[in-house]
């Protein structure tokens, strides 16, 4: 029988599962501390989520925005990591379930992020593609060049046409960046590629329910985003939402259907919550409600960190926004509170510090929000560049990154155009 095999010590055991912004910030900060730390995720690395776009587009390598877990730990005694996917938890007798066995522990974090959320459209969920993970974003890479392809031995032109359009849904950063991104494919890249096709025919939407795109930025940055994007020849619709997709026809509220081989649905994320709370601790979104300390509603040992916990307080009434920032200072603040728990010392509330916004929409355009500091263009996009570059975990992928970037800017390419493992549609246009 598998079992996690982790040593038993005279230490506190704290699980911590997810290993996310939140999940490595904390751990990276309790291996200094006497507790035994566990961390199981169902992945062997850490994926750097604010870039997958770029690996949808064929501008990064998947392995340089991903980091084997073990990697960011060597030699760590205190630490064990074990590749497991939870499958459930028993708050009573304070266990996990996991796909390699029991687990117990003294002190859980719950750091399991986000997934996307079809809001139970089963059509959405088998024909459009979420963007959520490095396998996620290696299928889109795969579709859409496949889809180029195809179009190239289809006759019927209204076929041939449709394969070449792509629908994204959610204007929000990753919608937008997305967009941008293959817009510079659909400039740069794609007609060189695949001479025989005309590429006036490829038309590239994004559709946001909300009256603007970036709503959570102010209306000068998503006026501003919003230009950008038209100027690059994306069609932009606002105030109206996508009902339905079946795989080629995408139902539009109060617009004219739209035929497309790809959507890409960036309009929601719920939380990914292990089985065993009851259902008066998830709340909106799927999160799991908790106290200001993040400990889970009605629990003194289990804790919430990142996308999937939701604290309620006079300033954010809808709990955080579901961004890296606030993971990984709910993932400083606990670290702390685990120090004082060892000291007998009362916990210490978690308050966020927002340091700003920023988006991209391609080369040389983007636009920053700092405090009262607003601005957009060139400076906005090397500001751009430098934080998310600053953010990625090691300095192997930090390199490969810059030096990509370099490549393709100066190259007007996004070189990885590769597909590797093909992607089975779900639907047949032959
Ligand atoms: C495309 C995209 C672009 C984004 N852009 C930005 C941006 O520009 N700026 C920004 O601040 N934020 C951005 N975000 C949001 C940001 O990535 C998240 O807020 C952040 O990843 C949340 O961190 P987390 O640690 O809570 O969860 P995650 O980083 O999602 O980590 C969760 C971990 O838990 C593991 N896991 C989940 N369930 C289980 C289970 N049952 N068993 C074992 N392991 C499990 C997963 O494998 C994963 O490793 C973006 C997100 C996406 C998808």
């Amino acid at each position: 029988m598998i079992k996690p095999n982790i040593p038993e010590t005279n230490l506190k055991r704290i699980v911590i599962v997810g290993g996310g912004f939140a999940g490595i910030t904390l751990a990276k900060k309790l291996i200094k501390l006497d507790y035994q730390i566990v961390m199981i995720d169902k992945n062997n690395y850490h994926q750097f989520q604010p870039l997958l776009y770029q690996v949808a587009t064929g501008g990064l390598e998947p392995g340089s925005i991903a980091y084997p877990l073990r990697k960011i730990f060597p030699s760590h005694k205190n630490i064990h990591i074990r590749l497991a996917e939870v499958k459930g938890i028993d708050t009573i007798s304070q266990h996990l379930e996991t796909s390699i066995g029991h687990l117990n522990y003294d002190y859980l974090v719950i750091a399991t992020g986000a997934v996307t959320n079809f809001f139970g459209n089963a059509n959405m969920e088998k024909y459009a593609f979420g963007m959520k993970s490095v396998a996620e974003a290696l299928d889109l890479r795969s579709i859409i060049l496949q889809n180029f392809e195809e179009a190239l031995l289809i006759e019927d032109e209204e076929k041939r046409d449709l394969l070449m359009n792509i629908v994204i849904v959610g204007g929000g950063a990753t919608g937008v960046e997305v967009a941008g991104a293959i817009s510079e494919m659909k400039r740069y890249v794609l007609p060189k590629d695949f001479p025989e096709l005309d590429f006036t025919k490829m038309n590239i939407y994004l559709i946001e329910s909300n009256e603007r795109v970036l709503s959570a930025m102010s209306v000068e940055s998503s006026t501003k985003a919003k230009k950008y994007l038209e100027n690059m020849g994306i069609q932009v619709f606002t105030d109206t939402r996508v009902l339905d997709y079946d795989g080629e026809t995408v139902t539009i509220k109060d617009r004219p259907s739209i035929k497309a081989a790809v959507l890409l649905w960036a309009a929601g994320i719920k939380g990914a919550v292990p089985t065993g709370f009851n259902t008066e601790v998830i709340t909106r979104g799927n999160r799991i409600k908790c106290n200001q300390y993040n400990q889970v509603d009605g629990f003194e040992n289990i804790f919430a960190i990142g996308d999937v916990a939701f604290i309620t307080t006079s300033e954010t009434p809808n709990g955080h926004p579901q961004v890296a920032p606030v993971g990984m200072q709910q993932a400083d603040n606990l670290s702390n509170n685990f120090d004082r728990l060892l000291k007998n010392k009362p916990l210490v509330a978690f308050k966020y510090f927002d340091k700003g916004s920023m988006a991209t929409v391609g080369r040389n355009k983007a636009v920053v929000e700092m405090s009262i500091l607003k601005f957009g263009g060139f400076i906005a996009w090397l500001a751009w560049m430098f934080v998310h570059l600053m953010s990625i975990v090691g300095f192997r992928n930090r390199l490969a990154i810059l030096m990509t970037w370099s490549y393709n800017y100066f190259r007007y390419d996004q070189a990885l155009r590769l597909i590797i493992r093909p992607f089975e549609r779900k639907k047949k246009f032959n």
